[in-house]
């Protein structure tokens, strides 16, 4: 779950990491009061849950309340595009106002959760080249981001830190306040589950403070079930509507950009079908998985979330049918398509207890079901029915 930039600041002052001053708006008329609240200049920023937003306009300095309000006019409704949004772009529906910094130099920092060690650890990664061209960077030029794993029991030392400090050029009075930093953004990542925190840029100001001007926060899903107080900060509008349908359906659902749905039982043998409608020579249009129940509710509920991805055009489903009878499944899945009128073409392959029984029903359903025996073949059967 991912968290908007001023939830995310609001969490690292908590824990003690240096943010600017500031508050999120709603309405152009809110900014301006906030700005009068705050001395000086301010800089006005869209709050999306993607990146980018400077060079796409979604970033915006003003030296007195009145340009704040301005500012907050222009930036608020707008639908931001920027390279993490896709095409279609974000509404903006709040803007975070807040103290200006002079920077005199923009560093990078994160700390993600490396699984391809082997051994899951987080590991820390820094740059003295931070700020909006950081991808670039990481393209062109990655020796000049550092990378440090911490070890899971030994946890983090100020060793590491040193280390980074050195690495990334910093005098011994920002050494100092790096050092702080880093131990509380690894406290925060462990007590809140996080997977990703990144601060870019971590700013060095003119003053010589180290100062968190940006920050994206996201969360392990699987530990929100720890941290209510994480969960009401979820902000249903930036999440897709279909995976919020799923999510509130106790669907497994994750949409991807083919246009062959698929409903299968099993993580598994869906991450297997997915594979398989590739091999076929064709794009899944998601990951599902109805879980072990199947009933005819759940399989409603599935199916109404494939088709109203206006992508789908065929739909793909595997089920295998142990304890839940190939026949219950069949008397499902008419049941559901049947009342809801599915216009869409229906690959099944089933397989398990029951299942001739289970196909017989469907091809005697008079509903646009395309019965196949084996995996390979139902895939292919799916892909040639695109068209
Ligand atoms: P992003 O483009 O979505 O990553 O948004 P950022 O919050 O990182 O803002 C983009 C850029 O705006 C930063 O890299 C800074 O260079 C600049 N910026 C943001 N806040 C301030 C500020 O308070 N003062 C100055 N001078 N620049 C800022
Ligand atoms: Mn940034």
């Amino acid at each position: 779950m991912k968290i908007h930039e001023y939830q995310a600041k609001a969490l690292l002052r908590y824990y003690g990491v240096p943010a600017p001053r500031g508050e999120a708006a709603a309405t152009p008329e809110e900014a301006r009061r906030i700005a009068g609240e705050l001395s000086g200049q301010v800089v006005v920023k869209a709050q999306i849950h993607a990146g980018g937003r400077g060079k796409g306009g979604g970033v915006k300095p003003a030296a007195t309340p009145e340009e704040a309000e301005e500012a907050a006019r222009s930036i608020l409704g707008m639908r931001l595009v920027t390279h993490q949004t896709g095409p279609e772009g974000k509404r903006v529906h709040r803007v975070l106002v807040e103290e200006a910094s002079t920077i005199r130099k923009e560093l990078y920092l994160s700390l993600v959760v490396d699984r391809s060690r082997g051994k899951e650890c987080v590991v820390l990664m820094a740059s003295e080249a931070g700020g909006m061209e950081i991808e670039q960077v990481a393209a062109t030029a990655p020796e000049r981001i550092v990378r440090c794993a911490v070890h899971p029991a030994a946890g983090f030392s100020p060793f590491q830190a040193r280390k980074l400090s050195v690495a990334l050029g910093l005098a011994a009075v920002q050494a100092k306040q790096f050092a702080e930093i880093v131990r509380n953004l690894y406290r925060l990542f462990l007590e809140k589950d996080c997977s990703l925190i990144e601060i870019n840029p971590l700013a060095i100001t003119e003053k010589g403070q180290l100062l968190a001007l940006d920050t994206k926060i996201t969360f392990d899903d699987d530990g929100l079930y720890r941290h209510p107080e994480i969960r009401e900060l979820r902000d249903p509008e930036e999440e897709d509507p279909l995976e919020v349908a799923a999510k509130n359906a106790a669907v497994n659902y994750i949409k991807l950009d083919g246009n062959v749905g698929c409903m299968v039982n099993g993580a598994g043998l869906a991450m297997t079908t997915m594979d398989l409608i590739k091999m076929a020579g064709g794009e899944p249009a998601n990951f599902l998985d109805v879980g072990g129940g199947a009933s005819s509710e759940q399989i409603e509920k599935a199916f109404r979330i494939l088709s109203a991805d206006p992508k789908v055009k065929c739909i793909l489903i595997n089920i295998f049918g142990g304890i839940l009878r190939c026949d219950r499944v069949s008397s499902g899945l008419i049941q559901a398509a049947g009342k809801m009128e599915m216009k869409l073409p229906m690959v099944v392959r089933l397989q398990g207890t029951n299942v001739e029984e289970g196909r017989r029903m469907l091809q005697e359903s008079n509903l646009r079901f395309t019965v196949a025996d084996g995996l390979y073949e139902a895939a292919q059967k799916a892909v040639s029915l695109i068209g």
